[in-house]
């Protein structure tokens, strides 16, 4: 029979039975718009603040800091967007890094567009972010600093804390994308400092379609989404009250078994890094070897096609991601692995296997096993391969 893996929750998770059970009565008995003044409307008001609440809560927010959005895109698109656009009459010029996911990239390019100026910091060999380069890509008319938690190709984690010190010093706004990073850690807004944070509810057992922007009292943003009075007048749209109740459900359920769920996954990672590392020749593990979230294994499988791998994969009932973008219609390298230095041909190999609390360590020997048979045969038919293991062997 047929097996099937699920080694993408970089990706996406499967939603909570739990969390499901929260959210129907949502679409069936209390299916009110939270706006309308009647107790239909009232009862729907009451569970969206509920979960704004609870959210607010578990990060260290006040509930007035807390705003629903369609997920980590809209997010990432309005913090970048909006703050840049509120703060301009400072200046025009943001600071990212090398390697953002691409709902950043993607407002930077729209700032452009509009005569900003962004500088894109470079990171080293591990994924880490300049910090010296960053402060001294400050100047009098930076407005925002953006800057990831956790990426979402090679795992790395930034140092967060101390970009905020630096922004604090010269005044700069400070933004972070934390959707790889909030399933996985237990981040305090309060304790980092960052003036704006967002994160998706599908990378943790909840919906898919939810997300939030935390915005810390005081700052200013502009909306980029108009229309009715939401989310205090800041972001249109009749609000999606099942969503952010399951959101707030699948956040409250990851905080209970966090650290175990993390342990855990973190020894199936290092399972299959070590036994990759050991039976697997030419496979270069990308991205910090500690600072990393826990699920995240990065590859790149020299002489080989990230793709073919990923077919020959899928084939066998394991579903992984590649480090290429070749979904988006072009075969471009990953912009990480090539900001990290990774040679063009090699990060054309590269395969993202991303761990969950749902897999098992037979699972884990399962896909190495069928790796090490998928590398092999590929390898086999790779005229480099050929020459490389000739010249190795001289
Ligand atoms: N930012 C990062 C780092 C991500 O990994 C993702 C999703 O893959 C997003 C933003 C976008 O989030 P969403 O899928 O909720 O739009």
């Amino acid at each position: 029979m047929q097996r099937s893996i699920y080694l993408d929750h970089a990706a996406t998770t499967k939603v909570d039975e739990r969390v499901i059970q929260k959210m129907l009565p949502y679409f069936s008995d209390i299916y009110g718009n939270a706006n309308s003044q009647h107790f239909y409307g009232r009862k729907a008001q009451k569970a969206l603040d509920e979960a704004r609440d609870q959210i607010a809560q578990i990060i260290g927010a006040n509930p007035s800091e807390v705003y629903f959005t369609s997920g980590g895109t809209e997010a990432d698109n309005w913090a970048v967007c909006g703050l840049a656009r509120a703060n301009s009459t400072k200046g025009k010029h943001i600071i990212t890094t090398k390697i953002e996911h691409a709902a950043i990239f993607g407002a930077c390019k729209t700032l452009e567009k509009e005569g900003y100026e962004v500088t894109y910091v470079d990171v080293n060999e591990d994924g880490i972010v300049d910090l010296a380069k960053l402060e001294s890509a400050i100047r009098q008319d930076t407005v925002l600093i953006t800057c990831m938690y956790a990426n979402n190709e090679i795992g790395t984690i930034q140092p967060i804390e101390r970009i905020v010190e630096i922004a604090k010093k010269h005044k700069v706004i400070f933004f972070t994308d934390a959707v790889q990073a909030i399933p996985v850690m237990n981040i305090n807004v309060k304790q980092v400092g960052v003036d704006a944070m967002a994160f998706s509810s599908h990378k943790f057992n909840g919906p898919k379609g939810v997300g939030v922007l935390y915005l810390r009292n005081g700052v200013k943003i502009s909306n980029i989404i108009s229309g009715g009075h939401q989310e205090r007048t800041r972001r249109g749209g009749t609000s999606n009250v099942a969503g952010a109740v399951g959101m707030a459900e699948a956040l409250r359920l990851n905080r209970l078994t966090l650290e175990q769920d993390v342990e855990y996954i973190r020894s199936l990672r290092d399972l299959f890094v070590s036994r990759v590392q050991n039976e697997i020749p030419f496979a270069k593990y990308n991205g910090h070897p500690q600072l990393r979230v826990p699920g995240n294994a990065d590859f790149s499988f020299e002489f080989i096609e990230g793709e073919s791998i990923l077919f020959s994969l899928d084939l066998e009932g394991i579903a992984v991601s590649s480090g290429s973008a070749c979904s988006s219609g072009s075969l471009e390298p990953s912009h990480v692995l090539l900001a990290i230095g990774v040679e063009e041909a090699v990060a054309h190999g590269s395969i993202r296997f991303s761990f969950g609390k749902e897999n098992t360590v037979e699972e884990v020997n399962y896909v190495v096993d069928k790796l090490k048979q998928i590398v092999e045969r590929l390898r086999m038919m790779s005229p480099l391969y050929k020459v490389e293991s000739k010249t190795t062997k001289c």
